[in-house]
């Protein structure tokens, strides 16, 4: 894998490399071009440190520091169209801004973003990659996810980037009328990606496939 130059050489980062990650998504069952245009565009390769940027357009996870992973373009892609399939509204809650990966994908999707992430350095380099690529529809916050972000609530779209062993209650209570809710629910190494859509005080549940996540810790 070499070829074209090496590590940082043009062919790790081509054209043709992210069609061929494309393609996957495509062959896996993502239908939604808005999304899949994303997955072409976004440069995941700036996300992950350089020694791990040849891998970049692999549909795998990566480790970003902190003991934290890039997640897999595949489930990016799933629980953005999973979010998006019938949404009507402007504002999603992001939990777990990591990297910024899903944040990209999504920011010229919906108007605003709300993302909440843990660990502050890791927030930092974030804001700066995200204000690089041109990305200003998003409002960050350090802080715990378990807690939402209950002042810009409730929101149209929540989108959880690490499992949860049961339903959190504050982010149902943020949930506008209508809104959904994608999250792996479960123990450590599996969890069931899971649609929640609010009907009134009652909330639908859909699973869409298991999953692997990095846990949602309590607390700062
Ligand atoms: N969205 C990222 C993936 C992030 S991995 C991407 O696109 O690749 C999950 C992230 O959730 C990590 O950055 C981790 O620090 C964060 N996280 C874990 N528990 C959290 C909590 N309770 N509140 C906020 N963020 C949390």
């Amino acid at each position: 894998m070499r070829e074209n130059g090496g590590i940082l050489g043009i062919g790790m980062t081509s054209a043709r490399t992210r069609e061929r990650l494309v393609d996957r998504l495509r062959s896996q069952g993502i239908r939604s071009r808005a999304v899949l245009d994303r997955i072409r565009n976004v440069p995941r390769h700036l996300f992950v440190d350089e020694a791990l940027a040849s891998r970049a357009y692999e549909d795998t996870a990566l480790p970003i520091g902190h003991g934290q992973t890039i997640s897999q373009p595949f489930v990016v892609a799933k629980m953005t169209e999973a979010l998006l399939k019938d949404f009507e509204g402007e504002t999603v809650l992001e939990i777990g801004t990591g990297c910024g990966y899903q944040t990209a994908v999504l920011s010229p999707l919906v108007k605003k973003i709300y993302s909440v992430e843990r660990i502050p350095e890791l927030l930092r380099k974030t804001k700066q990659r995200l204000r690089d690529l041109d990305i200003y529809n998003v409002q960050f916050r350090p802080g715990d996810g378990w807690e939402g972000w209950p002042k810009y609530g409730p929101y149209d779209g929540i989108i959880v980037a690490a499992a949860a062993p049961v339903l959190p209650e504050k982010l149902l209570e943020q949930l506008a009328p209508g809104g959904r809710l994608v999250i792996p629910i479960g123990p450590p190494g599996y969890q069931e990606l899971t649609l929640v859509t609010r009907r009134g005080d009652h909330f639908e549940q859909v699973s869409l496939g298991g999953v692997s996540f990095v846990p949602l810790v309590p607390g700062r």
